[in-house]
């Protein structure tokens, strides 16, 4: 492991044990630390920010976007709780990095993003760095991608001002919904949502979050 991408891990692990009281244990599964390990954040951050790529915190990608931080990525992607043949989907594929470490934990992740511009890169990047198992989309997520669900996880990389019953509709039995929920540039709270049997769902907050908006209303882009 290169140096840079050493410390980036050993910052992960050290926010883990540091918020270990509010995610309730003290490494993440291993499985998702090997995928921070083996994708390469500095490609997926525009060129001006590659110094900082190894840093654990967001960054700018344009569009009034943000590449999400690494510790962020490695939690949301543990409490989807994926195994290898799992189907997800991602609601906000942004610079694509969080879809690429999904693309490494299950089978197939499909992904929407609804500033074309950064659909069209990222859906292009993950191409050419071999992410074959991901397929994209441009358009709103906020009704899902009703076409390939049910998934085994669906995780939102945008807030929400509150829970799509839309999303929870296209889990399986027991899947969870991995989600920030909070009003724009406010608190928010990072949100495990699983759904039971019937109607049934188990609401979990994890932490205290800061995420871009979600864009809710169904109205452009496809
Ligand atoms: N996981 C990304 C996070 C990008 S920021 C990364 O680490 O790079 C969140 C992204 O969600 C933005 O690109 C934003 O345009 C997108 N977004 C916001 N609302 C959306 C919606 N309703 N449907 C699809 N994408 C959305």
């Amino acid at each position: 492991m290169k140096k840079n991408m050493r410390r980036m891990i050993a910052d992960i692990e050290r926010e883990v044990e540091y918020t270990s009281h509010l995610i309730g244990k003290h490494v993440l599964d291993p499985r998702v630390m090997k995928a921070m390990e083996e994708v390469p954040r500095e490609v997926f951050v525009p060129g001006s920010m590659m110094h900082f790529a190894f840093e654990n915190g967001p960054l700018p990608i344009g569009y009034g976007q943000t590449i999400s931080q690494p510790y962020i990525v490695a939690l949301m992607s543990d409490l989807l709780q994926t195994q290898d043949d799992h189907v997800v989907l991602e609601i906000g594929t942004g610079s694509g990095y969080q879809t690429a470490i999904l693309s490494r934990l299950v089978r197939q992740v499909y992904s929407i993003e609804v500033v074309r511009e950064l659909g069209e890169t990222s859906a292009g990047r993950l191409k050419d760095l071999g992410y074959t198992n991901v397929e994209c989309r441009i358009g709103n997520g906020y009704a899902g991608w009703p076409e390939h669900a049910p998934y085994n996880g669906i995780i939102v990389t945008a807030a929400a001002t509150h829970i799509p019953q839309s999303l929870i509709d296209q889990l399986v039995t027991g899947g969870h919904l991995v989600i920030p929920v909070g009003e724009p540039y406010e608190a928010q709270e990072l949100i495990v949502v699983t759904r039971g049997e019937g109607d049934h769902i188990d609401v979990r907050e994890i932490l205290g979050v800061a995420f871009v908006p979600m864009q809710e209303e169904v109205d452009d882009a496809d």
